[in-house]
C-alpha cells in the first residue's frame, strides 16, 4: 500500500490519478511547454506513522523511505541495494575551493555505480504494479545501466536505445546485465536524440519507459521520486538539518527536481526548519538551464550542442521542472567548461581519494566557479553531489594519467626515473 493519491502538474495544478501518463500535462501543453506531473501523496496521514527515529531506522536499500515513495506492492519493490551513500566532508579540496564546509554525496558507491539506481529503483518497481513486461530507455550510459541491472532483478526485459559513440565501458555496463542493446546513429551526436521509436514502444506497446518519450523532457513521474531519497539522506546525515546549498549536475534535471522534493517534503511534513538553494551544474557545451534562466524565460528552449567530456549531462534541451525547482528554491543554474570540469576531477580524487566520472566533477567546478564569483560565502555548507564514477569513463582521465614508461629493476634507474617523470627527490 502506498500514500500516493494523484498526480499533480507542477504548473497548472490539475489533478489525474495514478497512471501511466508520460507526457506531460495534457491541459497545460503548449509547443515549448511540457509541464511535469508529479506524485502526490497523503501527507497528513503519512505524518501520523513517520517520525524523525523511525526515518533514520536502516532498512532495504531506498525502500526504508517507502512511505513516501509511489509503489503499491510490498513484493513489487525491488531493490539492488541502492542509496545509503556516504556524506563526505572535504577539508583539503574545500581549502582549495576556499569553502569551509563542503560536502560530497558520493553517489559512485550506488549498485551500478551512478545515481540512476535511485530512478531506476522506482521506476522498475512501479512497472511491476502496473504489470509491465518491458523496459526501455534511451540513454548515453548510467541510466541504461541503472535501468538494465534492475529489469534483470524484477525479472523484467529491458531495451535499451544508445548512441554509437557512447564509451566502451558505458556500452558494456548496458549490456552485462542482459538488455537488449540497439545503436542508433544520429548524425547530430551526443545529445540529441530520436524519441519517435520509443514513444511507439510506449504507446503501442505497453513497454515501461525509464526516461521521457517526449521533448522538452517530462521524464516517468515515477523514477523522479526515487531521487527525493537523495534528499532524505542528506537531512539525516546532517543531524536534520539542510545544507544551505547543494549543487547537483543537470541534464534533465529529474535528479535537481527530486533531491529539492525531498527536502520540501521533510519541511512539510515539520521535520525540517530550512531549505537549502539548489544550484544547477551545467556544461558549457550544452547549457539550456543556464540559458533560460540568464534570459528570464519561464520555458525552456533549445540551445546548441558540443563534444564533451562530461557527455552524461550535455542536452539541447532540459525540462520545465528543472527551471520550476530552481525558481522555487531560488537557485541558479550556471555552467563550466571541460577544462575546469576535469581539473575538478583531478582535484577530489587526488586530495580526497575519490574518481568521479567528469559529468559529476561539474558540481565541484560550478561550486568554485560560484565561490570566485562571491555568489557563495566561504561559511556557507555546501553539498556537492557525485552522481557517478570515474571508471565509466576512463579515457577522459588520461590528461591526469599520461604514459608511463617502465624501467629496469635497478636502484639507479629508480632514483632517476622517480626524479625525471615525477620530479620526486628521495628524502628522508
Ligand atoms: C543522468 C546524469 C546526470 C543528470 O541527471 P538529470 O536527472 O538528467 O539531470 C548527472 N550526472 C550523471 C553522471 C548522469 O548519468
Ligand atoms: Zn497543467
Amino acid at each position: 500500500m502506498s500514500y500516493a493519491t494523484g498526480l499533480r502538474c507542477l504548473k497548472c495544478g490539475a489533478q489525474y490519478p495514478i497512471s501511466k501518463m508520460f507526457e506531460g500535462c495534457p491541459r497545460c501543453r503548449t509547443e515549448k511547454i511540457k509541464a511535469n506531473l508529479v506524485v502526490e501523496y497523503d501527507y497528513d496521514r503519512i505524518s501520523t506513522s513517520l517520525c524523525r527515529k523511525s526515518l533514520e531506522a536502516p532498512g532495504q536499500g531506498i525502500w526504508r523511505f517507502r512511505d513516501l515513495l509511489p509503489v503499491d506492492k510490498e513484493e513489487h519493490m525491488v531493490s539492488c541495494g541502492e542509496g545509503n551513500t556516504p556524506l563526505i566532508r572535504c577539508k583539503r579540496l574545500g581549502e582549495e575551493i576556499g569553502l569551509k564546509k563542503l560536502y560530497i554525496k558520493d553517489e559512485s558507491r550506488n549498485p551500478t555505480w551512478s545515481f540512476k539506481d535511485r530512478l531506476a529503483c522506482t521506476t522498475i518497481s512501479k512497472g511491476l504494479d502496473f504489470r509491465a513486461r518491458v523496459a526501455t530507455v534511451l540513454s548515453t550510459g548510467n541510466q541504461g545501466a541503472a535501468t538494465a541491472a534492475y529489469a534483470s532483478r524484477a525479472g523484467m526485459d529491458c531495451v535499451i536505445f544508445t548512441l554509437p559513440d557512447v564509451p566502451a565501458t558505458m556500452l558494456t555496463f548496458m549490456r552485462i546485465y542482459g538488455a537488449k542493446v540497439v545503436l542508433l546513429s544520429t548524425p547530430e551526436g551526443l545529445g540529441v536524440y530520436p524519441y519517435d521509436i520509443i514513444a511507439k514502444c510506449v504507446k503501442e506497446y505497453g513497454w515501461f519507459p525509464a526516461c521521457t518519450i517526449v521533448l522538452p523532457p517530462t521524464g516517468n513521474p515515477y523514477g523522479v521520486e526515487g531521487y527525493k531519497t537523495l534528499g532524505y539522506e542528506i537531512c539525516i546525515q546532517m543531524n536534520w538539518t539542510a545544507p544551505d546549498r547543494v549543487v547537483i549536475p543537470c541534464g534533465y534535471a529529474e535528479g535537481l527536481t527530486g533531491i529539492w522534493r525531498g527536502f520540501s517534503e521533510f519541511h512539510r511534513l515539520g521535520l525540517l526548519d530550512s531549505l537549502p538553494t539548489m544550484v544547477a551544474a551545467e556544461t558549457d557545451s550544452g547549457n539550456p538551464l543556464t540559458y533560460a534562466a540568464e534570459k528570464g524565460l519561464d520555458y525552456v528552449e533549445k540551445v546548441s550542442t558540443k563534444p564533451t567530456v562530461a557527455f552524461s549531462i550535455v542536452t539541447e534541451i532540459s525540462s520545465y521542472m528543472g527551471l520550476k525547482t530552481i525558481q522555487e528554491s531560488k537557485g541558479k543554474a550556471v555552467s563550466s567548461s571541460d577544462q575546469q570540469i576535469l581539473a575538478m576531477q583531478r582535484s577530489l580524487a587526488r586530495k580526497e581519494g575519490i574518481f568521479p566520472e567528469p559529468s559529476s566533477a561539474t558540481s565541484l567546478a560550478v561550486a568554485k566557479k560560484l565561490k570566485e564569483e562571491g555568489e557563495i560565502d566561504r561559511d556557507e555548507t555546501v553539498v556537492c553531489i557525485i552522481t557517478s564514477g570515474g571508471l565509466k569513463d576512463p579515457n577522459a582521465a588520461e590528461t591526469s594519467t599520461p604514459p608511463l614508461p617502465s624501467i629496469r629493476p635497478e636502484w639507479r634507474a629508480f632514483t632517476e626515473f622517480m626524479k625525471e617523470y615525477y620530479h620526486f627527490s628521495l628524502t628522508k
